[in-house]
């Protein structure tokens, strides 16, 4: 053999960090109280090992997938790693699933235990019959802010790590094997689950910290708005003990005053989140005329930066809003937007235009774009193309799924249309599947036409995105009654409360006569997109 060839463990992060990173801390907002506390790496290592003794008395085993239902806090970070750690898989939840998701994800996944904060706890109350695999919960608080409840086998997550030691060896084993566990929206049908593994993650960590990525170092402080329970909230949960930087988790506040105070307070220099928490974050700076000063960077992904973003923040904060696309089944890093050498000389308007893009993809992601027929399109920044990638943290196979999501040549098609210019730089024109994007979470497009069709006086429902100035996208749902019958938005929105949260519900309900049809007989979003393009304003 001429190289060593170490197994590796995504806790190895979390030792290297506790042995020379050891006084960097995790900061974070607790859900219970919203009292900051902090926590080193030494800290952090030490509680992840007590969990992994825990869960493994509990009766945990590798392979077991473990649920999270979590914010973003010290207790969810320290429990991807006890879970993944020990060889189980670290099972994030988005609690703002409708129930009708969640029942299926843990379901699907077949979740032993489920670790949940406290304020989700009647999300449990109300569905821990429809789980019987679970065989128990442990709540992320201590003794006192324990919900009182009938459910069997609920624990209380600090008096668990108080009754355990951090005496424990992470085991080896294949880092191909799965780490972690994410569902994402399907345009149709049940959410999918992307399996991450032991070296996906790593890489992604690795690629992430790069000058020309996120570019973050020992010397940073990370504010991690994007969840812990969404696309691995970029990754930067092992980036920060890889690397040694502070990481601030937010817990539940998300408006502009509790995030400008975090910056503020613990001098983040970078921040990375969805466009509706920083427009949150410009309007409290514009109200409040206070100066992001510490911020070198703030990174944004999820949907599209609006180009007024750029400006506000360049303009009144000297920051540059670096823009960045992925997906959960990339874990989910693809492109993000620095500089290159190749567009320093360009006069600026064309170098502000370029850097509103999505950005150039890091070494280890691959893209190109095609047309309906497969073949590749050029680079030349005006054809539009369905975007395809591949690379070595991009999913190959949903979990469970019979069938690769890939094509014969590993290619992955992210139901994105985009250009490429010749510098390399994508940027995202529309999106193919049919979903909608609000406030960096989806809705379903489809199945909400299909549960509004069901409505005894619907006819025909197509369900369309408009932009909107706060959440990004909002849905506004077109109805054709059936003959004779004049049903009411109200009594369209009541049947839709059955399947979707109330978030998930459209804006508005419209009543047309027909809803236009494309050449192969499908309802044509792109006409009813235009036709109602201004209508939330
Ligand atoms: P998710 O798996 O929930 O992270 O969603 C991934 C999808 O979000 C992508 O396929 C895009 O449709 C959309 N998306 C992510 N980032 C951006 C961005 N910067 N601009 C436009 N759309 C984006």
């Amino acid at each position: 053999m001429n190289m060593q060839n170490h197994p590796f463990n995504l806790a190895h992060l979390l030792d290297f960090a506790g042995k020379y990173h050891p006084t960097q801390k995790v900061i974070t907002r607790r859900v219970e109280d919203d009292k900051i506390v902090e926590h080193t790496y030494k800290e952090v290592l030490s509680r992840a090992k007590r969990l992994a003794n825990a869960l493994i008395k509990l009766g945990a085993s590798p392979g077991d997938c473990i649920g999270t239902i979590a914010l973003n806090t010290h207790r969810h970070m320290e429990s991807w790693y006890g879970i993944s750690g020990q060889g189980c898989i670290s099972h994030t939840i988005n609690p703002r699933l409708s129930m009708k998701q969640l029942h299926y994800i843990v379901n699907h996944a077949e979740d032993k235990f489920i670790l949940i904060d406290p304020i989700f706890w009647p999300i449990i109350e109300g569905m821990h019959s429809k789980f019987p695999k679970v065989e128990g919960y442990i709540v992320l608080t201590e003794k006192e802010n324990m919900p009182k409840t009938e459910v069997p086998n609920v624990y209380c997550y600090e008096e668990l790590l108080e009754s355990s030691t951090d005496d424990y060896t992470w085991p080896e084993f294949d880092p191909h094997q799965g780490s972690s566990l994410c569902y994402t929206s399907g345009t149709t049908g049940d959410p999918k689950g992307v399996m991450y593994t032991h070296i996906s993650n790593l890489w992604h960590a690795y690629a992430l910290s790069l000058s020309d990525a996120i570019a973050v170092g020992a010397q940073d402080t990370i504010l991690v708005v994007v969840p812990l329970f969404h696309a691995n909230s970029w990754g930067l949960a092992y980036a920060g003990p890889m690397i040694g930087c502070n990481l601030i988790m937010p817990g539940k506040r998300m408006d502009g005053q509790a995030i400008f105070e975090l910056i503020d307070k613990y001098q983040a220099t970078t921040a990375a989140g969805v466009p509706t928490v920083w427009t949150n974050l410009l309007e409290y700076a514009d109200a409040s005329g206070r100066i992001m000063e510490s911020l070198k960077d703030v990174v944004v992904g999820g949907s599209a930066a609006p180009p007024s973003m750029f400006t506000r923040f360049r303009e009144k904060h000297d920051i540059d809003l670096i823009h960045a696309w992925g997906m959960t089944e990339m874990s989910p890093l693809g492109t993000i937007n620095r500089p290159s050498g190749g567009i320093m000389s360009l006069p600026d308007k064309d170098y502000r235009r370029i850097r509103r893009k999505q950005g150039r993809p890091i070494f280890g992601v691959d893209i190109k774009i095609v047309n309906d027929q497969g073949e590749e399109l050029p680079r030349d920044g005006k054809e539009v193309g369905r975007l395809l990638v591949k690379g070595n943290w991009v999913v190959h196979t949903y979990f469970k799924a019979e069938q690769p999501a890939i094509d014969g040549d590993g290619w992955f098609d992210t139901g994105d249309m985009a250009t490429i210019d010749p510098y390399g730089y994508m940027e995202i024109i529309d999106r193919a599947k049919d979903l909608i994007k609000s406030g960096g979470e989806w809705i379903s497009s489809v199945d909400m036409e299909n549960h509004a069709m069901g409505h005894e006086e619907v006819s025909l429902a197509a369900a369309i995105a408009i932009n909107h100035d706060k959440w990004g996208e909002r849905p506004l749902l077109i109805v054709v009654p059936k003959e004779g019958h004049k049903p009411s938005k109200e009594s369209l929105l009541t049947h839709l409360s059955s399947e979707f949260s109330k978030w998930q519900l459209p804006d508005d309900v419209i009543f047309v006569e027909e809803i236009p049809l494309t050449a192969t007989g499908k309802f044509s979003k792109l006409s009813l997109r235009e036709q109602f393009k201004g209508h939330f304003g």
